[in-house]
């Protein structure tokens, strides 16, 4: 049986190789007796399985569509299984994934693009917001009379979330969780792991943490010129190996994002050191960022 997160909303764990520490992707049934399917799972055996148990869990419903939240392949990998098993439903894709998504899909004339907007599933209503940081495109799904948000991979639900370039784009994931916070979500169904019980509080814990980060790569900078490996070294030296390598992308995202505030210049040979005071950007104070 798919768990039930709030009424009119369902949940599958799709098994399927992901982000480490998780196993599965976490797909999202919104309706009643039609309903949209939020992801789609890798698109492995185990996935398609424990979609169509839960859809079968759930009476068969009419598949009024899916949204997509984002391109990567844990999330959209069944696509095609989905436009077999359900040829009419549309598609639903932030126009910045859709050159990334449509490879994934068996029927690429059935998708449809979407920024913001709102859906409608058996009589449950979702607000579709843009809210990019993982990916540029990716989507998010805000119920207000639940004041429940799908946060597709903007928050994971036992860690922190991953933003790594060329996909991720930190400037743009955290201004993506104020305006998320603003929403005062009361909670949150992550894109893999456990549901998050105070919104508000993980949200605000996630800005904690990105601003600690921050803080750590300047306070090393400010001993001296680092590469992006230097830095990631120190900075996750406590991780697992996994978390270690991920780490050196997660600084160089860190990085970009200090250096488009004026904070940090590179040095031409791959070493990062802290901007002059003034030398940032034109028309851009380093320190009103
Ligand atoms: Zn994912």
């Amino acid at each position: 049986m798919p768990e039930t997160v709030a009424p009119g909303v369902y949940r599958t764990r799709a098994p399927g190789r992901t982000l480490a520490p998780y196993r599965a992707t976490e797909c999202y049934w919104i309706g009643t007796d039609e309903v949209l399917l939020v992801d789609a799972g890798d698109g492995e055996a185990a996935a398609r399985e424990a979609l169509r148990a839960d859809w079968e869990a759930l009476g068969r419903p009419r598949l009024a569509g899916v949204v997509v939240t984002h391109r990567h392949g844990d999330h959209v990998g069944g696509l095609a299984w989905v436009q077999h098993t359900w040829p009419d439903a549309p598609v639903y894709v932030h126009p910045a994934e859709a050159d990334a998504v449509r490879p994934w899909t068996a029927r690429p004339e059935r998708m449809v693009p979407m920024a913001e907007g709102r859906l409608e599933a058996g009589g449950v209503t979702v607000e579709v917001l843009h809210a990019p940081g993982h990916t540029p495109g990716q989507l998010n799904l805000w119920l207000a009379a639940e004041r429940l948000l799908l946060a597709g991979d903007n928050v994971l639900g036992n860690t922190t979330s991953v933003i790594v370039p060329p996909d991720g784009d930190l400037l743009a994931y955290l201004a993506t969780l104020r305006r998320l916070l603003a929403l005062a979500p009361a909670r949150i169904a992550p894109g893999h792991g456990d549901l998050v019980e105070d919104g508000v509080g993980y949200l605000n814990y996630y800005l904690r943490h990105r601003a600690e980060r921050e803080q750590q790569v300047l306070d090393l900078l400010a001993a001296g010129p680092r590469t992006p490996e230097e830095l990631a070294a120190r900075i996750y030296s406590d991780q697992p190996p996994a978390a270690q390598r991920a780490g050196v992308a997660m600084t160089r995202g860190q990085l970009a994002a200090l250096v488009a505030r004026g904070r940090v210049v590179e040095d031409g040979t791959g070493r990062f050191r802290l901007a002059e005071p003034g030398s940032g950007p034109a028309g851009v104070s380093p320190r009103d960022a």
